[in-house]
């Protein structure tokens, strides 16, 4: 048949700005070995809640078989970008790529109802904004300290709260005195490299004391730590919600703020932030300024396990007689691949018992902003996870990102648990100071 008789393709739905890749849609064989390690798949069953599903729904999109409608998008929001598709899928589909893209295009190109953009709104613009936080702490601390918490939850009455302030509420974490990092700490000993670190902004609001954590050990371990002050946030939540616009700005940012700095590594104690630093090549690839600049600073970045791990032990480890059941991050296992290094750092601590919960690569629901605006999804897998996590009777929960530490610790009060949650560099921190836990 000539040319010139074929049907006509129909547009894309997607725009050009970096639709998601066809090469890796294709990639996908549609074997299915990534059904039982998604979270959503294994909630609901459904195979459009699936990676599988997911990949067919952007291919259809590609060949303009479906618009980015309110149902199309449904199954996008509802995928936590947790990866684990990614580690289990052998025919190497890179859908961290492709969830990406399809996002950036999906902000741009569906329009949310009033309430939803106001909620985003909302997020991006005080979880993304250390100043900001500063000044929510105020409000909860005296929420928390007058009893008014205790009251309120005791009598039923965040059942009135709206389902997003309802999951707000339960999410809050336990405010304790603000730790703050100097900008400079010298290492201890002979200096063996200059790091800088990532403060994160939840991290450095609500849990500076992993922060200060972080800092003692890299200083004992014999690292003179840069804190620089000036870093905004790294973009973590903004690259994995699509919002393209404002994620390469703040990159652009830390990239400048680091430079200054001079700095060997970069070191990550938040598994989100590491994960989205590690990818600053990909994200400002189209950047003539930054391209270059951004491979060269993802190249520095490693998650504090990993550094520690590189470094041969030099500060002595005191016994922590603790049982302690390991949490595995996605944004850490499947996003950065760091699965062994934090559990070799608390096997070397003498007297710690290390445990491991079932089913590991499933997300605990915590996945950035999605246990916020999906918070139904969310707590149906945090509590899965509190389940699986309670008859390990560990005295400690150790995990390597603070929305995981948030989620985990609203999982397991609902079911009337108190064991701590805590970051594995807290545990390393106490075994090198001799603390009690
Ligand atoms: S495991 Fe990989 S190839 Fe198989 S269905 Fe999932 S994404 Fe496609
Ligand atoms: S990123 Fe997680 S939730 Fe999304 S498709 Fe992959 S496994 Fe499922």
């Amino acid at each position: 048949m000539p040319d010139t008789l074929l049907p006509s393709p129909l547009p894309s739905s997607f725009d050009e700005n970096h639709p998601p890749s066809t090469e890796i849609i294709d990639k996908c064989v549609h074997c299915g070995f990534c059904l039982p390690v998604c979270p959503t798949y294994v909630l609901w069953n459904e195979e459009m809640d699936s990676p599988r599903g997911r990949i067919y729904l952007m291919k259809l999109a590609a060949e303009g078989g479906a618009s980015l409608n309110s149902q199309w998008v449904s199954h996008f929001d509802s995928c936590l970008g947790c990866m684990a598709c990614t580690t289990a899928c052998p025919s190497g589909v890179d859908y961290g790529k492709l969830i990406e893209a399809t996002r950036a295009q999906i902000e741009r190109h569906h329009p949310r109802s009033f309430g939803e953009r106001i909620h985003r709104r909302f997020l991006f613009a005080v979880f993304t904004r250390p100043d900001r936080l500063r000044l929510l702490r105020w409000p909860l601390l005296a929420y928390q300290k007058s009893g008014l918490q205790s009251l309120i939850r005791g009598a039923g009455l965040t059942r009135l709260f709206s389902r997003r302030m309802r999951s707000m509420e339960s999410l809050m974490p336990r405010l304790q005195a603000n730790e703050p990092v100097p900008e400079v700490t010298p290492a201890i000993g002979q200096k063996r490299l200059r790091a800088g670190l990532l403060l994160g902004c939840v991290q450095r609001e609500f849990f500076s004391q992993v922060n200060a954590a972080t800092v003692r050990v890299l200083a004992a371990e014999g690292c003179e730590v840069v804190a620089p002050e000036a870093q905004p946030c790294c973009g973590a939540l903004m690259v994995h919600a699509g919002e393209e616009e404002g994620a390469l700005a703040l990159a652009r940012t830390t990239i400048d703020v680091f430079e200054r700095a001079n700095v060997e590594v970069i070191v990550a104690n938040a598994a989100g932030c590491g994960s989205n630093v590690k990818e600053y090549g990909h994200l400002l690839r189209d950047d003539p300024d930054y391209a270059g600049r951004a491979k060269a600073f993802a190249a520095k970045c490693r998650d504090i396990t990993e550094i520690l791990t590189e470094l041969p032990p030099r500060a002595p480890r005191n016994p922590l007689p603790l049982r302690v059941a390991f949490h595995d991050s996605c944004h850490l296992q499947h996003a950065q691949g760091v699965r062994s290094q934090p559990r070799q750092l608390l096997s070397n601590i003498p007297g710690l018992e290390l445990t491991e919960i079932p089913e590991g690569a499933i997300c605990c629901g915590s996945a950035g902003i999605y246990n916020l605006v999906q918070p139904e999804a969310a707590n149906a897998l945090g509590d899965r996870k509190a389940q699986l996590i309670v008859p390990l009777k560990a005295n400690v929960v150790a995990t390597g990102n603070p929305g995981c530490i948030l989620q985990l610790q609203s999982s397991l009060a609902r079911l009337g648990q108190s064991t701590r949650v805590l970051h594995t560099i807290q545990l390393l921190d106490a075994s090198i100071r001799g603390a009690k836990l």
